[in-house]
């Protein structure tokens, strides 16, 4: 099959043939139509997040199942299918409670320390794959549906996380970026009050065409005070950081209302100062969302299903331009998500 190899961080793709791959006892394989192109499979290319190499990379897909291995019984021949990104085991305390992406035996992720989607065909352990539900058009629309299970099931999975309620104001910092844009979508779709923060001025009508009510633009380093105008002083319900640098997360929490909750997610990690006398006084929270369960994918594909929220993809290209269009997620030039167009 073609492939889009990656032979080591911060290198050229190298588009070759590799053998097709065979499904083992409790595996299957699918062909790929599309694959998303996001940051997050940038940063392995650029280095930034440790994979083991040679590698396929690329893990938002839409698919269908060509072969099974032995044992497989939830997966046939011409299934469409997606992928979940982790490789949990389905059986330890974490995964049995529905929190799979805190499992125990995490065994990484898919195009991190198992090839991907960036080639003709991929193989995964049987659960991995995640059916689509009745109603998607997978193969008129496969770009969209593909980046379903982390752009958008991300955000959708935050909305809960910071238990958000209509008419509450939700401020999204990077939210010109492809999960942020996703999240003005779905804090709209929440029926909250929204906010865009960013500094990148060429998002900004994207993200009023997402949802955004109103726009920080946080270059002018006034953040605080431009979120605190906009809530007559009371501050935001909700700030969802996807930015979550240490300026960032001290500009969001020092933004909560009374009963204010701070989301992080993305970033490098890095400290940040919090108040914990405003978190006594103002009973606020801080708390950390980490990707989605299987239950949030389907849920939210079953949103796309019902036309409620539709995934803004805007660029596709085949995969022989991988190495261009790396190039403008790297610059943050892509407007939502890009994909590739594989078969
Ligand atoms: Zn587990």
């Amino acid at each position: 099959m073609k492939a889009m190899v990656l032979n080591k961080p911060g290198t050229p793709f190298e588009l070759k043939e590799v053998p097709d791959p065979v499904a083992g006892a409790g595996e299957a394989v699918a062909r790929v139509i599309t694959c998303g192109s996001g940051l997050t499979i940038q940063h392995i290319k650029a280095g930034r997040t440790p994979a083991t190499f040679p590698r396929i990379i690329g893990h938002e897909i839409t698919g269908e199942i060509v072969s099974v291995g032995a044992g497989v019984r939830s997966l046939a021949e011409g299934d469409a299918v997606t992928a979940y990104y982790y490789l949990n085991c389905g059986y330890c305390r974490m995964c049995l409670a529905n929190l799979e992406p805190l499992c125990e035996n995490a065994g990484g992720n898919v195009g991190k320390d198992c090839d991907g989607g960036y080639a003709e065909f991929i193989k995964l352990p049987a659960h991995v794959f995640i059916k689509l539900p009745e109603g998607l058009d997978h193969r008129a629309h496969p770009a969209e549906i593909g980046v379903v299970t982390d752009a958008l099931a991300t955000p959708y999975k935050v909305l809960k996380r910071a238990r958000v309620k209509p008419g509450e104001t939700v401020a999204v910092f990077g939210a010109g970026g492809g999960l942020g844009i996703h999240q003005l979508m779905m804090a709209k779709w929440a029926r909250a009050r929204v906010i865009a923060v960013d500094t990148n001025a060429s998002k900004f009508d994207a993200c009023r065409a997402a949802g955004a009510d109103e726009i920080v633009d946080a270059s002018d380093g006034k953040v605080i005070e431009a979120l605190l105008d906009l809530t007559r002083g009371h501050g935001v319900d909700v700030a969802i950081d996807y930015v979550s640098t240490t300026a960032t997360l001290e500009a969001g929490v020092k933004a909560l209302a009374v009963r204010g909750r701070l989301v992080t997610l993305g970033g490098a990690g890095k400290p940040f100062q919090v108040s914990s006398m405003d978190l006594l006084l103002k009973e606020q929270d801080v708390l950390g969302s980490r990707y989605v369960t299987r239950t949030e994918i389907l849920e939210t594909l079953d949103l796309v299903a019902r036309g409620e929220v539709r995934p803004l993809v805007t660029e596709i290209r085949p995969l022989a331009e991988a190495e261009a269009l790396h190039e403008r997620v790297e610059r943050g030039a892509v407007t939502g998500r890009a994909a590739l167009r594989i078969g």
